[in-house]
């Protein structure tokens, strides 16, 4: 696809409202997981449970959550709102975290190097939504330890469908790399748990190697493991990270993910 200077301006607004939804997703969907995981803990052991139903992604509109008022569609320009709006809350003056339009800008920033590369507009649609949708893991895994499957599944199917009906890696390579991106995590959980009763590594984190897997291919699946195992390292080096602490390692596959990507399209 050629790229005219309107061109990249829609995409970059495009990159910018999925940097938006993300951070919704990321804002709303742990609050809302965690509510249900209470609420079913609380009608599992017969206790009354009186907590009221926190936003979900799916709940629409945005709301200020100090004074509640409904955000107007020009409260929600990524960026541009917050720096107009000093990042204050229109209506009751409170701040508004730089988290907000921080992860719109790291979509945009991630995303934009994708034009470098020469794709139809499909396969680029599908990975611009696959890119954004590896910082919302990112961001979740790291605040809160886990790894929502939608999230994955949603990696898995459009990097199955990459394939699939674009053939952007082969299918056999697709779907091997789905399976050994599984079994690879599960059996490295199983054994800790076997020798050393201790959960090494998370079934989420199983999940999102699976989905990369499905979307790079079982060669690329070995880097995306290699460069992440070395960044986590790195990281729990430079951190001081003693061995009992426990340590998202999301990120670090997503980050790995991220950069296998651009060295396939681009170094080669
Ligand atoms: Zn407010």
């Amino acid at each position: 696809m050629e790229f005219t200077a309107l061109n990249i301006v829609i995409y970059a607004a495009f990159c910018l409202c999925l940097g938006s939804a993300m951070t919704a997703y990321v804002v709303r969907t742990p609050k809302y997981e965690e509510y249900t995981w209470r609420k079913e803990a609380h009608q599992f052991l017969d206790i009354p449970f009186n907590e009221s139903t926190p936003l979900g992604f799916h709940s629409g509109m945005s709301q200020c959550p100090n004074c509640h008022n409904k955000l107007k569609a020009y409260d929600l320009i990524p960026i541009f709102s917050y720096l107009i709006t000093k990042g204050q809350c229109r209506y009751c003056h409170t701040k508004i975290s730089i988290k907000y339009p921080l992860t719109e800008l790291a979509c945009l920033l991630s995303c934009l190097p994708l034009l470098m590369i020469n794709l139809p507009l499909a396969p680029l649609m599908i990975t611009t939504v696959i890119i954004t949708t590896l910082i919302g893991i990112s961001i979740i895994d790291w605040q809160h330890q886990w790894i929502p499957d939608h999230a994955s599944l949603l990696i898995l199917g459009l990097g199955l469908t990459l394939n699939l009906l674009l053939s952007e890696v082969a299918l056999y390579q697709s779907v091997l790399g789905m399976l050994i991106g599984y079994l690879l995590i599960v059996s490295i959980r199983q054994i800790y748990l076997t020798l050393r009763k201790i959960e090494a590594i998370g079934l989420g984190d199983a999940k999102l190697l699976a989905a990369l897997g499905a979307w790079q291919g079982l060669e690329n699946l070995f880097y995306i493991l290699f460069f992440a195992s070395i960044l986590g390292v790195l990281y729990a080096i430079l951190n001081k990270q003693g061995r009992h602490q426990s340590m998202a390692f999301g990120p670090f596959l997503c980050a790995s993910a991220f950069m296998t990507y651009f060295k396939t399209y681009l170094i080669y």
